[in-house]
């Protein structure tokens, strides 16, 4: 009999009951804005910045209203003006193209290579040109690249670089937090992450003035000194006339359940990688199929699995999905022509222009994605992996 794999792709755990009786408390007072607080009171929001500055080792940390603020506060913050060029990941989601568009920047994208990392050799031809001054290096579906030599690619070009570590919350690179090599690290809180608070995000710098813009672009007003994770007053005073307020606060709603969150963060860190390698474990040596690396010195956080299936005809990948569709399985295919739910191709990002990248089409037309999450047993996984290995075998052999 066919196996049949009956779990859901995109149940996540409940939020701990710690986190629902903070909410609760915070609903029944009513000051969920984070500036709105009781006398000698410390808001959860604030907070909630210390804690996380205290998880990535920075000096200092903002909470806002998502990821993709984060990153566009992060650009501005950092000094991207209307019309500059700033380098990419080709292979990446569509908020980070987008979070470039918001400053008005133009998206220049870096092909990827069959790690799924960043192309160095790519990056360092294009930053050889002096066209950006900036790179937003997008740590996708949590695989880091040689963060060394990237940064010595960029520190010999002048080139300032920002960190979305939207899929690497918790991972590191030779023991260093992932957000904490560029100027700025970025992360996203929203369900699908590594915390869950709907939606939300934070990003963290050791750069005083940085974080004073950050701070005043979120919209403090002029409460910049609620801020506990943030520089002295003085530095403020420098940047507080001349930094425009653009809105996008975290709540202490969402902080209230976060603060929970962060202390859960190194067990969930374990739950994902022992899922992960369960998975790999079941794919590896199939034909037809290979399995990701990652890079030696990078812990990574296996949220999320992808293989290849190098050189597959885009029917075949087509029958593969179905296939395991009907079994249970779903998997995400980041070749297909037109995007699909969240997943697009560069060539979808029509509202800037960019050159064919021959490497990235090639990769991405074999590359399969699944989501792992924590509600998944680790039999569940097995499972998961024998009907992929199945029915890869049955459709690699008729090829
Ligand atoms: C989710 C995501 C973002 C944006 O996060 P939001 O909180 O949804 O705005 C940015 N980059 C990547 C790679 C993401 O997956």
């Amino acid at each position: 009999m066919m196996e049949v794999f009956t779990g859901s792709f995109t149940q996540q755990e409940p939020i701990c009951e710690e986190g629902i009786a903070a909410a609760v408390e915070v609903m029944r007072h009513g000051r969920l804005h984070r500036y709105n607080t009781a006398v000698g009171e410390i808001s959860h929001t604030a907070l909630v910045e210390e804690e996380f500055a205290a998880l990535t080792g920075a000096k200092y940390a903002l909470a806002v209203a998502s990821g993709g603020y984060a990153i566009g506060a992060a650009l501005r913050a950092a000094g991207v003006q209307h019309g500059d060029r700033v380098l990419t990941n080709a292979f990446t989601l569509a908020p980070v193209p987008g979070a470039i568009a918001s400053v008005g920047g133009i998206p220049d994208l870096v092909e990827v290579t069959e790690d799924l990392v960043i192309d160095l050799g790519h990056l360092e031809a294009k930053a050889a040109t002096g066209q950006s001054k900036y790179l937003l290096l997008s740590h996708m579906r949590g695989h880091i690249c040689d963060m060394d030599r990237l940064m010595a690619i960029c520190t010999a070009h002048g080139i300032t670089v920002i960190e979305d570590c939207a899929h690497t919350m918790g991972a590191t690179f030779k023991g260093i937090q992932s957000g904490r090599h560029g100027l700025i690290g970025c992360y996203s809180t929203q369900t699908y992450k590594h915390m869950n608070s709907g939606e939300g995000g934070f990003l963290v710098t050791d750069d005083a003035e940085t974080m004073a813009r950050a701070i005043i672009l979120s919209g403090s007003y002029m409460l910049y000194e609620r801020h506990r994770a943030a520089p002295p007053p003085e530095v403020f005073e420098q940047v507080k006339y001349i930094t425009p307020n653009i809105s996008g606060r975290m709540d202490n709603l969402r902080a209230a359940i976060l603060r929970p969150q962060i202390a859960a963060l190194p067990e969930r860190i374990d739950g994902w990688n022992a899922r992960y390698t369960r998975v790999k474990e079941g794919l590896s040596n199939c034909p037809g199929l290979r399995t990701i690396e990652h890079h030696e010195d990078a812990a990574q956080v296996g949220s999320s699995i992808q293989f290849l299936l190098p050189d597959w005809p885009a029917e075949k990948v087509t029958d593969l999905l179905t296939c395991c569709a009907k079994r249970g399985v779903e998997l995400k295919w980041f070749g297909k022509a037109e995007p699909v739910a969240f997943t697009s191709r560069y060539d979808s990002w029509q509202y800037f222009a960019s050159e064919k990248l021959p490497n990235t089409d090639r990769i991405l037309a074999g590359l399969i994605d699944m989501r792992l999450p924590l509600t998944f047993s680790l039999s569940d996984c097995d499972l998961i992996a024998r009907i992929i290995r199945e029915e890869v075998s049955v459709l690699y052999q008729a090829a």
